[in-house]
């Protein structure tokens, strides 16, 4: 193995002493060293991988003997916003603030968000995550009429474009209150339905919260959707809408798969109103992401030139602890809710281990990327580990462990996809240059 050439042999090849995490293969993890990470032979003919076995004296110096060098599943990234992404340069957010990128979002939508738009930088950023390794995406549209005739079609299209390469959900994203226009909310949930998507929203602690959210339950019951919300993105601690939507799914008899985003004002709140609320989580098909990069952005931003004193992130430790599907997800790019970005999910899971300590021990952090995103967005069990018999679609990192892996941008990766190294070439920002002026 030289460079980012894999030598093949026929239909295939094989990679020597590569480094495979207990987290996502199923080997003898007593064979693992402290970290997790084993020592492997891996074969690939065609576009599975059909042999998986502990490397042996034979290995070394091999052809492609990889020599410790981490291999990793392709990415799952299950909370991003495809739609608002790299508006930067045209719409920046003027204060860093929450309300400052609603605001700053709400100005750009109406002004600017055709369907060429929207179409040309949805390309643009799933370009970037596919180059950096990641297979399957989720994505929000802001819905808000009339935005969801717009958005919608233009997703279906790229959900077809990039099928195969990446496997593109979608989400409504709408703030709840606006579903009191019922007969709005109706015809979203038609075309939710009708575009294979989940339904979305963003909670809020109005006052009729709860009668909202029966609403959006029903539906959810009715037409068979998957759901996904944002809640408590805010540190204001009287915020428990992820409690709420706990209960609304306990109430409604609710077991499809529900998706939570933030949960932000959780991490601020006393020990018993928490307990109270991860116990209704877990009691349910609730699986939580924490958005690490957007969140220590947004969150704690203070007016008065004073330091933020807080992380922003919910608590996954606690959650995991009971059972509770987590995963992070990388949000925003370079829009007014984050300005920086670029659905690399290696800055995502090093962001995540910094902002929420994934370490010490690693344990099984690392399927907070993969399988358990995968589980989350309803994925088959091929999404998010490497096996015998899986597809071989996998990143070859340069680092050789946790810490080589995460202190560098990982630049010389190698993506290999059905079996074939991928071109890594990131699209120059330029191809944007024309939409920003
Ligand atoms: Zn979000």
């Amino acid at each position: 193995m030289s460079g980012g050439s894999i030598v093949r042999t026929g239909t295939g090849f094989s990679l020597h002493r590569v480094h495979l995490h207990d987290s996502w293969v199923d080997g003898d993890a007593s064979r693992h060293d402290a970290e997790g990470f084993g020592l492997y032979d891996l074969t690939v003919e065609n576009d599975r991988i059909t042999r998986i076995v502990p490397s042996g004296a034979a290995s070394e110096g091999a052809q492609n003997d990889l020599r410790r060098r981490v291999v990793m599943p392709a990415f799952v990234d299950c909370h991003t916003h495809l739609d608002k992404g790299h508006i930067w340069p045209r719409q920046p957010n003027p204060d860093g603030s929450f309300p400052g990128a609603l605001e700053a979002v709400g100005a750009d939508r109406a002004a600017n968000w055709s369907a060429e738009d929207i179409e040309a930088r949805m390309e643009f950023a799933l370009k970037c995550a596919y180059a950096y390794g990641t297979k399957a995406i989720r994505t929000h549209l802001d819905s808000l009429p009339p935005q969801e005739t717009i958005s919608w079609p233009v997703f279906e299209a790229m959900r077809e474009r990039w099928a195969g390469r990446i496997d593109l959900q979608a989400a409504c994203l709408f703030g709840i209150d606006t579903g009191r226009d019922e007969a709005w909310f109706k015809t979203l949930v038609d075309r939710v339905r009708n575009a294979g998507g989940v339904l979305g929203a963003v909670t809020f602690m109005v006052p009729d919260l709860d009668e909202l959210l029966d609403m959006v339950f029903r539906a959810a019951i009715e037409n068979q959707l998957q759901l996904d919300f944002h809640a408590d993105e805010t540190d204001a601690l009287e915020a428990v809408s992820l409690r709420k939507i706990a209960e609304a799914a306990k109430r409604h008899g609710y077991e499809d798969r529900i998706l939570i985003g933030h949960c932000c004002s959780l991490a601020r709140q006393p020990d018993d109103e928490v307990l109270r609320t991860l116990d209704a989580v877990a009691d349910c098909n609730i699986s939580v992401v924490s958005l690490p990069m957007c969140n220590m952005y947004l969150q704690d931003r203070r007016s008065d030139g004073t330091t933020p004193r807080w992380r922003g992130v919910t608590l996954l430790h606690e959650m995991k602890a009971r059972g509770i599907n987590v995963c992070v997800a990388s949000d925003n790019t370079r829009d007014p809710f984050y300005a920086y970005g670029d659905l690399d999910m290696v800055e995502v899971y090093r962001m995540a281990t910094r902002t929420i300590q994934f370490d010490h021990p690693v344990a099984d952090w690392p399927k907070s990327v993969f399988a358990n995103p995968a589980r989350a967005m309803g994925l088959d069990e091929n999404y998010g580990r490497l096996a015998e018999g899986g597809p071989a679609d996998f990143v070859i990192c340069e680092g050789r462990s946790w810490t080589e892996v995460l202190s560098r941008p990982e630049s010389g990766r190698i993506v290999v996809r059905d079996g074939a190294v991928i071109d890594r070439a990131l699209p120059a920002y330029d191809e944007l240059d024309h939409l920003m002026e």
